[in-house]
């Protein structure tokens, strides 16, 4: 039976000096949603071997890590994003969980999630992966209509939706997360409602939800207009929003961040350290990571890439500056339901700063949207979860 990471064992880590968490990037999915702007294309099994050799190389190559300060600390959480990293074989997978141990000690008690599509995985395949010490797995599911999805191009139906998690439940693998999609065309309210309660019949640990954005560049910005049929109207995206809140919490899952929920000690721990702003390697293709308070996008293309890994060379951009620092703490520290820590924002970032956000804040408090209570400053659900880009506006203005 695989163990779920638990949070009780977290390191925290500090801004500088190596960070405990790790992204890496697997950039080949079988085919492109229509809805998708990420770093990943189609890959032969000759070119995804050879990502992986470089991605290997880069993670254990001694320059990759030159300018960190002091020892390496034990990883905590890795995560494997995509793309769709389930298209690793076992062996893939072992390669580089390998190369990454030999470099950076793993924390006994560390989170390693790996992204998978339904239709992509065996059972074996799975069993592999767990034997390896995955013990989260993130399964994009996004509908159970299977005219859903086919309008956006996935390739998988809803029987293999299910397939996937007998699979899943059969190797032991009892930490998973569903991702779902709302605002998707042709959507109805009840289609919401029947995948909302397809999940909480399979009972995960973690549910994911997002709001379609219709990205330029994809076919779906080809296609569609926000707002405008075949997609649902803002006001019916308003109700999914709310009804996930409502069916998931009444069945006891916590709404620990704007879009995700979770069973009571199962949050995602890398996640988190996106949220909290702390630092995290990102190796691969695309991959960003924050490393010595610097924010270090890879290569968007895998030509770039393969150069740099073979040319061992890790560009640093400049130190992100104080007010780019506090505003990503806010920005992403105001997702979180706990909010942030008033007097470590002091801390940090001064009486000023603070005095300022909260002074911004004002018309929020009144409404209710926001709340400055207990040592804690934090957007109030739903509205300030539903309009938090109005009012992060206002505050970052
Ligand atoms: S599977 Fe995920 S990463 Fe791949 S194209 Fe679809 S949405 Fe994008």
């Amino acid at each position: 039976m695989v163990v779920a990471a638990s949070e009780e064992n977290l390191i925290l880590s500090t801004q500088l000096g190596w960070p405990a968490a790790a992204y890496l990037h697997i950039p080949f999915c079988r085919q492109r949603c229509y809805y998708c702007d990420f770093a990943t294309g189609l890959g032969t099994r000759e070119l995804m071997e050879t990502y992986v050799q470089r991605l290997c190389q880069e993670i254990g190559g001694a320059y990759r890590y030159r300018h960190l300060a002091g020892d390496p600390q034990p990883l905590t959480s890795i995560f494997f994003g995509g793309g769709t990293p389930s298209l690793l074989t076992v062996e893939q997978l072992g390669r580089i969980l390998a190369q990454l141990r030999e470099r950076i000690p793993f924390h006994p008690n560390c989170e390693i999630s790996l992204e998978a599509n339904p239709g992509t995985l065996t059972r074996e395949q799975l069993a592999g992966y767990r034997d390896l010490g995955v013990n989260r797995i993130s399964l994009g599911v996004q509908a159970f209509q299977p005219e859903l999805l086919a309008a956006c191009g996935r390739l998988h139906g809803v029987e293999e939706v299910y397939e996937a998690v007998a699979d899943l439940q059969a190797v032991g693998f009892e930490n998973f997360n569903l991702d779902l999609i709302f605002g998707l065309p042709y959507q109805t309210l009840e289609h919401w409602q029947q995948s909302l309660q397809a999940v909480l019949e399979i009972n995960p640990t973690h549910v994911s939800i997002y709001d379609l954005t219709i990205e330029p560049g994809t076919r779906f910005g080809r296609m569609y207009r926000p707002g405008d049929a075949p997609l649902p109207t803002e006001e019916t995206t308003v109700e999914m929003y709310l009804m996930a809140r409502e069916l998931l919490t009444q069945a006891g899952y916590i709404h620990y961040e704007i879009s995700n929920f979770a069973r009571p000690g199962y949050a995602c721990r890398h996640n988190r350290v996106y949220w909290e702003n702390r630092p995290y390697f990102g190796f691969g293709m695309g991959s960003v990571g924050y490393e010595e308070g610097r924010r270090i996008q890879q290569p968007k293309t895998l030509y770039d890439y393969f150069e740099q890994v073979k040319a061992k060379a890790h560009p640093l951009p400049p130190e992100a500056s104080p007010e780019e620092v506090w505003m990503d703490t806010l920005m992403l520290g105001l997702r979180l339901q706990e909010g942030l820590d008033l007097g470590h924002l002091q801390e940090r970032f001064g009486d000023n700063k603070l005095k300022q956000a909260l002074e911004r804040l004002d018309p929020y408090f009144e409404k209710g949207w926001a709340s400055c209570e207990a040592g804690r400053l934090r957007l109030i659900p739903p509205e300030g979860w539903l309009f938090s880009n109005e009012v992060l506006k206002d505050l970052l203005a």
